[in-house]
């Protein structure tokens, strides 16, 4: 390895473990350093046991004294045992106090990753490095957390009592010290290669891994079901994830044998050493330079000194494995926000719904080279319908994303009541828009919470909550529902039931409803709705907007004719606007639609008529 990246590698992981320590103090404070003292406690009982009984021994054999005349060293023997005990009580408390420290960063690391899941933009959740970061933050399970704790605890201890037992050794005989130092040094370099190895195997393991958590995950969840009993997808998709799981396990049991060959070799290290060791030491003591109490802890520790260095070896490779998830996880805590407030951002204070543009808006998704939208200049007016027409992929739906400042355009302003949008206060800025997006969130809580979510933290208001479901249609929905708005819209928990994608709509449509906001923006509301329902919904729609602004995305151009206004979108730009009739007389892309949707209309009632 070249000298520099020696260096960086060096730098880079004292930078990490500057983090952990840093994490560890702040989840749990002075517990961190009673833990240390506790640790650092333990190993010098443990050590002074070795101690007390080497003078037991002397005690108990002394020159000259055979076994009938010899005292019974009851102090030392006393000694020996305190020492146990002592250590023992101290590991307890150690053991008890460490898993207390596990709980508290694991709390600790789980709620700054959500903290700062739910407030990152959203543009993270768009990049493949999303899945390298929180996602394998995330699948390392709530228990990683409290496992690196455990982890960076035997470590420590096992290096400390290993320190120890080196210095107990080289008082008693130190010739035997550099033996031991550079077996332990060749063992643990050979292990660290292993290691490391074993680390950059795994790794490549774990897109195959996912990939086979993937399949595993598609034949169990529910919104797959339907297609694979149709399509009789299960047989593929089985010899697929077995295809994988095979693939990966082989690599494992590969890594496994490695494992295996060097713990054989480390054994055998081991013994030759424990055997030098021992006739070196039973030379001495027949040579008269080594007591016998010498030869026995020397063996004593040597042996305890094989199974600290065991510990430390699997602490040390753990540590390793633990170092991807630590950097995934301090890279995804440290990622610096994208949109955020300026150092003095503008409150809202408006008692009235303001204008709302779109100034020459340009933008591209993060990573991609294509413009989703480009040059768009778009008006909202307080009281105004507005619809947005256009196909799949022209940009419909980025636009609205833009317009809640959930991305900031790479060109061109959004202007709110004349004001930079990027100069008002975020939070109080997003939330003068009720938005429903086609992929609108479903979840499993009862239909009262689902639509309140959207007014979650003001008291309960029976009459808004009412009003709002009567305009969605909701509340019919409400009224079929066995325990009414108290009923869990899932079927994954007791008594929970199952909505339609229409009746699903509903819900959502009274979630945007409920708010007080400046603007209703609706992605594709009714798209699951029947045409009854849509037509009960949008009808009187002005005076549902209740003052607010609103910008409807909607193929079905039933609705659309009853915008104000209305801009057609294709490829990311506005190639038509205008009112209805505007746009029917200019004959574009809008009346074509329009005369394309009443052809199929009159031919479906013809059609109908005719059965
Ligand atoms: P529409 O709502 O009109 O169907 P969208 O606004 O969803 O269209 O998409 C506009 C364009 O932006 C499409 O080409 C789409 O592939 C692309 N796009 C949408 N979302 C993302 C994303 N998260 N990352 C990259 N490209 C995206």
């Amino acid at each position: 390895m070249p000298k520099s990246t020696l260096f960086r590698s060096a730098r880079q992981t004292a930078e990490l473990w500057r983090k952990v320590f840093a994490l560890l103090k702040n989840s749990q404070g002075p517990q961190l350093y009673l833990v240390l003292g506790l640790t650092i406690l333990e190993v010098l009982f443990n050590l002074g046991g070795f101690i007390a009984l080497k003078l037991m021994i002397d005690g108990f054999v002394k020159p000259g004294a055979t076994a009938q005349t010899a005292d019974l060293p009851l102090w030392e023997i006393t000694f020996v045992f305190s020492f146990y005990l002592a250590s023992r009580l101290t590991h307890a408390a150690a053991a008890y106090f460490r898993a207390a420290q596990g709980f508290l960063v694991c709390d600790f690391v789980n709620h700054a990753i959500q903290e700062k899941a739910v407030k990152t933009d959203l543009s993270f959740f768009d990049s493949p490095e999303y899945y390298d970061s929180l996602e394998r933050a995330r699948q390392a399970g709530p228990q990683r957390p409290a496992a690196v704790v455990s982890n960076v605890s035997n470590c420590l201890s096992s290096a400390l009592l290993l320190t120890g037992i080196l210095v107990v050794l080289a008082s008693i005989e130190w010739r035997i010290l550099p033996v031991l130092l550079i077996a332990s040094v060749v063992i643990l370099i050979v292990q660290l290669e292993l290691m490391r190895r074993r680390f950059l195997h795994q790794r490549q393991l774990i897109q195959q891994e996912r990939q086979a958590a993937y399949l595993g995950w598609i034949m169990t969840a529910q919104s797959f079901a339907k297609e694979i009993r149709l399509w009789c997808l299960g047989p593929f998709l089985n010899t697929r994830f077995k295809e994988k799981r095979r693939s990966v396990r082989q690599k494992y049991l590969m890594m496994e044998r490695q494992k295996s060959r060097s713990e054989v070799a480390v054994s055998f290290i081991g013994v030759f050493i424990m055997i030098g060791v021992s006739s070196f030491l039973l030379r001495q003591y027949h040579h008269g330079t080594a007591l016998i109490s010498e030869v026995i802890v020397a063996l004593l520790i040597t042996l305890r000194a094989e199974t600290a260095g065991r510990d430390l070896v699997l602490s040390l490779s753990k540590l390793y494995d633990d170092r991807l998830y630590l950097n995934q996880l301090f890279q995804f805590l440290e990622r610096p926000a994208q949109i955020e407030d300026q150092p003095a951002p503008l409150p809202i204070s408006l008692p009235r719904a303001p204008k709302i543009r779109l100034d020459n808006v340009s933008f591209s998704y993060p990573g991609s080279q294509e413009l989703a939208l480009r040059g768009i200049n778009l008006d909202i007016h307080p009281n105004q319908f507005v619809a947005l027409v256009g196909g799949n992929g022209s940009g419909k739906t980025t636009l609205i994303k833009l317009l809640c400042r959930l991305y900031e355009p790479q060109e061109g302003k959004v202007m709110f009541a004349d004001h930079d949008a990027k100069h008002i206060n975020l939070s109080q800025y997003r939330k003068q828009f009720s938005v429903i997006f086609q992929d609108f969130s479903r979840y499993a809580f009862s239909a009262s919470d689902n639509i309140r979510l959207s007014e979650i933290t003001k008291p309960k208001s029976v009459k808004s909550f009412r009003t709002a479901t009567t305009q969605s249609g909701a509340s019919e929905v409400l009224e079929r529902l066995p325990k009414g708005d108290q009923t869990v819209l899932s079927n994954m928990f007791d008594d929970g039931v199952e909505l339609s994608g229409g009746e699903w709509q509903k819900i959502a449509l009274a979630r945007a409803l409920l708010p007080k906001s400046k603007f209703l923006i609706l992605d594709e509301p009714t798209s699951a709705i029947d045409p009854n329902a849509e037509a009960e919904i949008f009808n009187d729609f002005k005076q549902k907007m209740n003052g607010r602004g609103a910008l409807v995305i909607s193929h079905r151009l039933s609705t659309i004719r009853q915008a104000d206004y209305t801009y057609v979108l294709e490829k990311g730009r506005i190639v038509e606007e205008g009112t209805h009739d505007d746009l029917i007389t200019h004959g574009g892309i809008y009346a074509q639609m329009f005369k394309k949707q009443s052809h199929a209309f009159q031919e479906n009632d013809l059609d109908i008529a005719l059965r």
